[in-house]
């Protein structure tokens, strides 16, 4: 099963799709995990990454695709996996058809929610978590990036008739039931 979840930030995109990777039994893979780990690590790539993490930017191609390659080549990853954050731009949706050559994408989960909740629930995480991108002028300005570089995906991947749409909002529990549901698991 090879799946892609995709969603405005806040949504809830981590923390459902660990939920299904776990129950798959499929590599979770999250581009922006990949960076925080980099990060954290003192990376040359996190060392570059950040700046445009913190300032709510989508860190360059030219960085975030050969992290992505690297990954989809690890030995867990050719059976299935859940690839969370990427492609969040058409350029990327190229680049990840091209990187699967052959096999291709199941499914698309799109976990849908409106602005001020998700700014909301992010403001909340921020004082949780102390992200350094969870500031409301930043938030505000991820919004906005993902409606001009990563919502255009949707419609994409409508036309392949491969998308799943289901809303981000309410208990993660009841999220994750109409996950299973809208996927038929
Ligand atoms: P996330 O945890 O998915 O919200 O990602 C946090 C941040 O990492 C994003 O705001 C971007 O700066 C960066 N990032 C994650 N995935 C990508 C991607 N596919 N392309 C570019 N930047 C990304």
């Amino acid at each position: 099963m090879r799946l892609l979840i995709m969603g405005p930030p806040g949504a809830g995109k981590g923390t459902q799709a660990a939920i299904l990777a776990e129950r798959l039994g499929i590599p979770h893979i999250s581009t922006g995990d990949l960076f925080r780990a980099n990060l954290a690590n003192n990376t040359a790539l996190g060392q570059e990454a950040k700046k445009f993490m913190d300032a709510g930017e989508y860190v360059p191609d030219s960085v975030t695709n050969d992290m992505v390659r690297d990954r989809l080549e690890s030995d867990d990853a050719t059976s299935g996996f859940l690839m969370d954050g990427y492609p969040r731009t058409l350029a990327q949706v190229a680049e990840l058809d091209e990187m699967l050559a052959d096999s291709s994408i199941d499914r698309v989960l799109v976990l849908s929610a409106d602005t001020d909740a998700v700014v909301a629930r992010l403001l909340h995480r921020a004082s949780e978590q102390q992200r350094s991108d969870d500031s409301e002028e930043i938030i505000r300005h991820r919004m906005n990036v993902y409606s001009e570089q990563t919502a255009p995906l949707i419609e994409l991947y409508a036309g392949r008739g491969i998308l799943v749409e289901v809303s981000g909002l309410g208990a993660v529990n009841e999220v994750t039931e109409d996950i299973s549901n809208a996927l038929g698991l």
